[in-house]
Formats: structure tokens, C-alpha cells, sequence
């Protein structure tokens, strides 16, 4: 079976992936105007600043939008068909691409109350994602 393209953690992200192995759901708060964001970077996106903290984040949000995909992209994705690519708008505010899991894919509708979930992919790597809370 193959895996599917993989993130490869860096600098700006690490914090991020450590913690999400750990299935702690991080995400960076902004100390200088009390933003947070998503996805990880060096500076504030609301205001440019470099203080950034990362705080442990509720895991709570809802579906944005969505697509259930039929295709898959890659070899490593094939055996996942049909999956829902989402963006989530999370409880802090920002918003992420990730997927809805653990119900069937036709369930998922706009304005669903998701929560966090891990998977596991490779002993180095867990991807969050979200089900229906
Ligand atoms: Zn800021």
C-alpha cells in the first residue's frame, strides 16, 4: 500500500507536528495583537510580528466547506476513496484544509460541528483530522 504524500516538518512547523504525534492540536498565538492563525509560520499574519507562542487549541470547529473526492490524486490516497477534503473553521478562528472522517462522506454538510481527531500514519508522522462531534 502506498503512503500518501507526507509533510516534512521545518522550522516554522515542527512545533506543530511534534505536537500533533503527541495528539496535542496546537496551533501559533500572536502575543503582540492576540491572533491566532493557521497554518504555521515565522511571522503574525494579521500584524507581522515574529512573537509567536504556540497554545494547545480546543480541537473544536466547523466544516467551511467541502468536497467529497472520488479520484484519487496519488497512488497513496487510493485505498482512502471516498474521502472529503474540508476546510474547517476552527473554534480560535483560523480556518484549514484537512479531512472529515469517521462517517460517510454524503453525512458531511456546511456548518457541521467537527472535533479533532490523529491519525497515526507513520511512526514519525499524524495528521489531524476532523469527525463529526
Ligand atoms: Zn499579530
Amino acid at each position: 500500500m502506498a503512503l500518501p504524500p507526507l509533510p516534512r516538518p521545518y522550522q516554522d512547523t515542527a512545533p506543530y507536528w511534534k505536537a500533533a504525534r503527541e495528539h496535542r492540536f496546537v496551533i501559533q498565538h500572536c502575543t503582540e495583537c492576540g491572533e491566532h492563525q493557521f497554518y504555521p509560520r515565522g511571522v503574525c499574519s494579521h500584524c507581522l510580528s515574529s512573537d509567536l507562542e504556540w497554545q494547545d487549541a480546543s480541537g473544536k470547529g466547523e466544516v467551511y466547506s467541502f468536497s467529497v473526492n472520488h479520484r484519487a490524486p496519488h497512488p497513496g490516497f487510493a485505498d482512502k476513496l471516498p474521502f472529503v477534503l474540508a476546510i474547517v473553521e476552527l473554534a480560535e478562528g483560523p480556518r484549514m484544509m484537512t479531512n472529515i472522517v469517521e462517517c460517510h462522506p454524503e453525512s458531511v454538510t456546511i456548518g457541521m460541528t467537527v472535533e479533532v481527531v490523529f491519525d497515526d500514519v507513520t511512526e514519525e508522522v499524524t495528521l489531524p483530522k476532523f469527525r463529526p462531534a
